[in-house]
């Protein structure tokens, strides 16, 4: 892992490969369109999942990433369905932290229905704050890192009703970040293929669902497409006029 040259504005963390496309990728795809930049890093492989190999995910990942546009995707493999709150697996979190320095970042809600989601939550959110501890040291490569605290923590909606602090108007882009959501195509229902094992994102009806709540989302705040995020602190304002 080299360190990253310049800063990102932005970097999305996902539990799972597909994680971040699923629940923030037109949100990620408004901030490039202005002109920022956005990394994302996956936590695990997917290699408990269902469907899919892990061959197969990381070559859907890799499509995503692509198709999205980051400027890069970090996979670290801290364990699918473990994901073990320890020093190591933290250590691991702040290293990417640290090489890409973002001033924003996405992480898991806090509470959902797959456990990997609280803990991938819990584990980042520890993470943004010890990255910018003076005294904890990291290393790549025998070089050390230099500390760094994100300004932001955002945390996106997956299964479980999240009440959003801010939904971003994402009616410009919730088509193309359905091209990120469809590389990953072994997770979700194809007409045709054999009789696979369902789940609940296998359903036929799945990604009409996930339409649905940006839909609803974007009539909360009066446009087409909506994604609603929650603030992991208090949102601070130095000029009044800017956001009102
Ligand atoms: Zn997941």
């Amino acid at each position: 892992m080299e360190q990253s040259p310049e800063p990102v504005y932005a970097l999305a963390y996902g539990a799972h490969p597909d994680d971040v496309e699923l629940s923030c990728g037109a949100t990620l795809l408004n901030i490039m369109n202005e002109g920022k930049s956005v990394a994302v890093c996956d936590l695990t492989r997917g290699e408990m999942g269902t469907h899919g190999t892990p061959e197969t995910r990381k070559q859907e990942a890799a499509t995503a990433t692509l198709l999205m546009g980051y400027q890069s995707r970090t996979t670290l493999d801290l364990g699918d369905s473990k994901l073990f709150h320890t020093e190591e697996n933290i250590a691991e979190i702040i290293k990417v932290i640290r090489k890409f320095r973002p001033t924003v970042v996405f992480a898991n809600p806090p509470d959902e229905r797959h456990p990997d989601h609280i803990k991938a939550s819990k584990l980042v959110t520890e993470a943004c704050y010890y990255a910018g501890l003076q005294q904890l040291t990291t290393t790549i490569n025998g070089t050390a890192q230099v500390p760094h605290r994100p300004k932001h923590l955002l945390y996106y909606t997956q299964f479980k009703h999240l009440e959003p602090d801010i939904i971003v108007d994402i009616s410009t882009t919730f088509e193309a970040s359905r091209k990120g959501v469809l590389a990953f195509g072994t997770q979700f229902f194809k007409e045709g293929r054999a009789e696979e094992p369902k789940t609940l994102i296998k359903r036929r009806e799945f990604l009409t669902g996930l339409e649905a709540r940006a839909r609803y989302l974007g009539e909360q705040i009066g446009t087409l497409y909506g994604e609603g995020f929650k603030l992991s602190g208090t949102l601070g304002i130095s000029s009044f006029t800017k956001v009102f």
